[in-house]
């Protein structure tokens, strides 16, 4: 490829090069090459990064799969230990990566501290699930028999992940796939490939201390990051020697990886769009759920797939929570995500901006009544794509809010009774969060039972977003049905045996079947 002009060198430029080279990458991975790295907070270049061709990901993914054969022998604890090396190294290195994910990806400091968080604590949780990695033992209906469950390794885990936690999501997987034996082969956004770059930086010194404490070298290919776009997606999906795929991002982007996969027999775990809905009832503490809607709704400026895009209020509330909200959202401060204060900061870029405003034109072809929505000036750079957060009044469920649009719009419906509600929230094509503001206990049960929220997530007065690493995370229906994290979702990245022991003298057949030789 053709080396390109050095980026030109600002502020903001200067400070990334700053933070990379703290964090451990070399210049040379960043100077030149054709994919370009921008900031949303004012659209400027900042780095220009070579992308991975096909035939060096073909041979990425033999390495990785050499490196898995070997690191499913080394015993589960101990891989446990590079993660909780892995764990000390992201703590040392969240302030730096945490402004990096701000400046990558736009969204506040706070939240990009909490995203290298978020990877601490998954590494924290795995190093524990290393000596948890538990198969049942099971009463055999033959004498002299026990029956048990091992689980093993499956080789080489591939993880394709969005834009809008550019880091985190490679954790949740990494972590659980490490310890669970694998290896892990990772193409991370190509909006976001800065983070990606620091975040295999921090893991090769783990690595590299792992083998200083313990003796064991690391095999080759045991992680690793491919930069490029979805064509380098469609390879690892592709691949024969990848029998895991974890994807996250749009549901366009779920439903071309989730056939192929399928026509492969490899597995899939998918964490695609929500159009996550909160119900606010009768009963519901009003000041808490408005400063819960407001997070959930223009927190991270509408990029989370959890972010609150439905609000489903009963008809004796509305007229006090909606006109609260539409004071919060006229008011709220929007600008620079590293600026304190500041609570709505960047859309990623242009296209997210038109589709914004595509779905604004078109719920007010449906007859919505819009607060909000317009494009904010902020920093003079064209490039740069701020907008004020919209509320839109709207009679009933039309296709344009059943659509998922990755932007700061939260449609509001009206309600009547509550099977009518919950009708609404799960009248999507999206199940991944759901919330129930109600001090009514018969309410919230409802919504949490099997006649309730058909969500993978569905919480009780509080928003729709912001989930925790212990729990399972993901979603139905179009989300994609995956779950990551927390609970047992480490049993995606392993396979199952069954193991029958006959541990006496005769051999009975299950069932009664006699078969004398
Ligand atoms: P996107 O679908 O445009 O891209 C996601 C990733 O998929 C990128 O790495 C991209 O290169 C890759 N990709 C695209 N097409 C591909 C293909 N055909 N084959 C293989 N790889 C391909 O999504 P985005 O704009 O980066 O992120 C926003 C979307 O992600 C939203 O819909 C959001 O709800 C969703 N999301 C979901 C979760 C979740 O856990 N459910 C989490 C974060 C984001």
């Amino acid at each position: 490829e053709t080396p390109q002009a050095a980026t030109e060198s600002t502020p903001l430029s200067s400070e990334v090069h700053a933070l990379l080279s703290e964090l451990g990458v070399p210049a040379s991975a960043y100077t030149h090459g054709d994919l370009l790295a921008r900031s949303p907070i004012t659209g400027e270049t900042l780095a220009h990064l070579p992308q991975i061709s096909s035939v060096e990901a073909t041979v990425a993914i033999g390495l990785a799969h050499a490196a898995a054969k070997e690191w499913r022998n080394v015993p589960a604890p101990r891989r446990g230990e590079l993660i909780r090396i892995l764990g000390e190294e992201l703590r040392f290195a969240l302030p730096a990566l945490g402004r990096l994910v701000t400046i990558e990806s736009g969204k506040l400091l706070s939240e990009g501290f909490g995203e290298v968080q978020e990877m601490v604590d998954i590494c924290t949780f795995a190093a524990g699930l290393s000596r948890q990695l538990a198969g049942l033992t099971l009463p055999s209906e033959r004498a002299n028999h026990r029956m048990m469950e091992t689980w093993h390794p499956l080789g080489v885990v591939g993880i394709i992940s969005a834009f809008n936690f550019p880091v985190a999501v490679w954790s949740w997987n990494a972590a659980l796939a490490l310890v669970c034996g694998n290896s892990v082969v990772w193409k991370p956004s190509e909006k976001t490939p800065l983070t990606a770059l620091a975040t295999q930086a921090i893991f090769e010194r783990a690595a590299a201390k792992f083998t200083v404490a313990t003796g064991h070298t690391i095999p080759e290919g045991l992680s690793t990051l491919l930069i490029g776009g979805a064509p380098i997606g469609e390879l690892l999906v592709d691949s024969p020697l990848i029998p895991l795929i974890s994807a996250t991002g749009s549901t366009r982007m779920g439903r071309a990886v989730g056939p192929k996969l399928a026509a492969r027999f490899a597995k899939s775990i998918l964490e695609l769009g929500g159009n996550n809905a909160a119900i606010v009832a009768p009963s519901a503490d009003l000041d808490l759920t408005l400063r819960a809607v407001a997070f959930s709704a223009m927190g991270t400026a509408g990029q989370r797939c959890t972010t609150l895009r439905r609000l489903i209020v009963h008809e004796s509330v509305y007229d006090t929570l909606i006109p609260q909200l539409k004071r919060v959202y006229s008011s709220v401060v929007i600008g620079d995500p590293r600026t304190p204060g500041t609570l709505v900061g960047p859309l990623i870029d242009e296209a997210a901006f038109t589709a914004m405003q595509q779905a604004l034109v078109a719920a007010k072809e449906d007859g919505a009544i819009i607060t909000g929505g317009e494009r904010v000036e902020i920093t003079n750079q064209p490039e740069a794509f701020y907008v004020r957060p919209a509320l839109v009044e709207i009679a009933t469920q039309t296709n344009t809010v059943k659509h998922e649009t990755f932007a700061p719009i939260l449609y509001v419906l009206k309600y009547r009774d509550l099977d009518e509600a919950i009708a609404l929230q799960n009248d999507v094509p999206q199940g991944l969060s759901s919330s129930i503001f109600t001090l009514n206990v018969r309410e919230a049960e409802l919504f949490l039972s099997a006649r309730g929220s058909d969500c993978g997530i569905a919480n009780v007065n509080i928003g729709t977003s912001g989930a925790e690493i212990g729990g399972a995370f993901g979603g139905e229906k179009e989300t994609g049905g995956g779950r990551e994290s927390g609970s047992d979702a480490w049993k995606q990245y392993m396979r199952r045996a069954t193991n029958t022991i006959n541990f006496g003298t005769d051999l009975p057949l299950a069932q009664g079947v006699s078969f004398y030789i």
